[in-house]
């Protein structure tokens, strides 16, 4: 089978398309042939080293396609079930190997590239919105990178939810936060967001803040933050927030995390209930996917480039 390889960390031309054997499923593994693989900003981070992986390793932490062969004591899955997964890594391939009890069954009215797309950004949207803070109506959030794949999933959450949703994008993006549902949209890279915020909310700040930028955010994100407010740090498009002091939090008694989808999936309960919810909303036509492009597996070092060129507007997946 093809896959992909990382034998050293570095650019976009370390990801190496190469012949290697079919894994077999161990004890409670499951062999998946798969469809489709979203590409996500951590690929990215393991490829760099900026995420630590023990090399060589296959990249990719999210993918869609049936169910091949089932190790051991795998009882509630079988050949030709259709499923989807996140946060398994070794997606970059035709056939992967994922613990059986972070699979989930699709339903019938979600294809498996809609799965590939929906499952990493999508779980991440949702427990941002339903966990991390759960947004009540009438609440004021912003949401850093509007336009981005977990971005505007979140925006269009965070309506459904009835919250004021400002909004951030640069230029060429804004029309994408605007159509994902923003409420106010905020060029920031020519416009300064804190002091728009600011003054929209009559120097309240928000209820939560949501930051995926990072380093050239962080700290307008911290100060659009209103009394005991949740500022969730969840990416670093931008680059890693550098140290800072504790005590800032104090001005509005602030609650900063910084969660990762790992947690919030934590048991397989809570896994199928956001993936059910998902689909529902998905399925549904409430929540609209934004597929940016499809490129064959042995190209990914050009989706990964257009990744990190700030080029993509939604999901870029990876088709075997
Ligand atoms: P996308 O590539 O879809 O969106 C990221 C957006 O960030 C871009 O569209 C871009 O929008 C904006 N951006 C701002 N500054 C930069 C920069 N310097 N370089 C590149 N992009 C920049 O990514 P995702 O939505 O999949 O992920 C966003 C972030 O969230 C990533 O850091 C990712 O690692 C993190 N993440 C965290 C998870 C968690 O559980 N903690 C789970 C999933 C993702 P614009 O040009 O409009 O500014």
């Amino acid at each position: 089978m093809k896959a992909i390889r990382v034998t050293a960390t570095g650019g976009p031309e370390v990801l190496q398309y190469i012949d290697v054997d079919v894994p077999e499923p161990g004890s409670g593994e499951v062999l998946v042939r798969i469809e489709a693989i979203g590409v996500n900003f951590i690929d990215v981070y393991h490829r760099t080293g900026l995420y630590k992986m023990p090399l060589p390793f296959t990249p990719g932490s999210e993918a869609a396609g049936t169910v091949e062969r089932v190790g051991a004591g795998v009882g509630d899955l079988k050949k030709g079930d259709r499923v989807a997964y996140a946060m398994v890594r070794g997606a970059y391939a035709e056939y992967a190997i994922a613990p059986a009890n972070l699979l989930v069954h699709l339903p019938d009215s979600i294809d498996s590239k809609t799965a590939a797309a929906a499952m990493l950004q999508g779980m991440t949207a949702h427990y941002l919105a339903m966990s991390v803070h759960p947004i009540a109506a009438g609440e004021t959030v912003l949401i850093q990178a509007a336009a981005g794949g977990v971005g505007a999933l979140l925006v269009q959450i965070a309506k459904m939810l009835g919250a004021r949703v400002f909004g951030t994008a640069s230029t060429k993006h804004l029309h994408i936060a605007a159509e994902a549902g923003c409420d106010v949209v905020i060029d920031y890279t020519k416009d300064d967001f804190e002091a728009i915020v600011m003054s929209e909310t009559d120097g309240k700040g928000c209820n939560a803040v949501y930051d995926s930028v990072g380093k050239t955010t962080f700290d307008k994100s911290l100060n659009c933050c209103g009394l005991r407010a949740t500022l969730g740090l969840f990416g670093q498009s931008s680059g890693v927030v550098p140290p800072f002091d504790p005590s800032r939090l104090a001005k509005n008694g602030v609650f900063l995390t910084r969660p990762s989808l790992a947690h919030y999936i934590h048991t397989r309960e809570e896994l199928l209930d956001r993936a059910r919810e998902l689909f529902e909303w998905i399925g549904s036509g409430r929540l609209k996917l934004r597929i940016d492009r499809e490129v064959p597996l042995r190209d990914v070092a050009d989706a990964h480039r257009a990744l990190e060129a700030r080029e993509t507007t939604g999901k870029v997946l990876l088709i075997n």
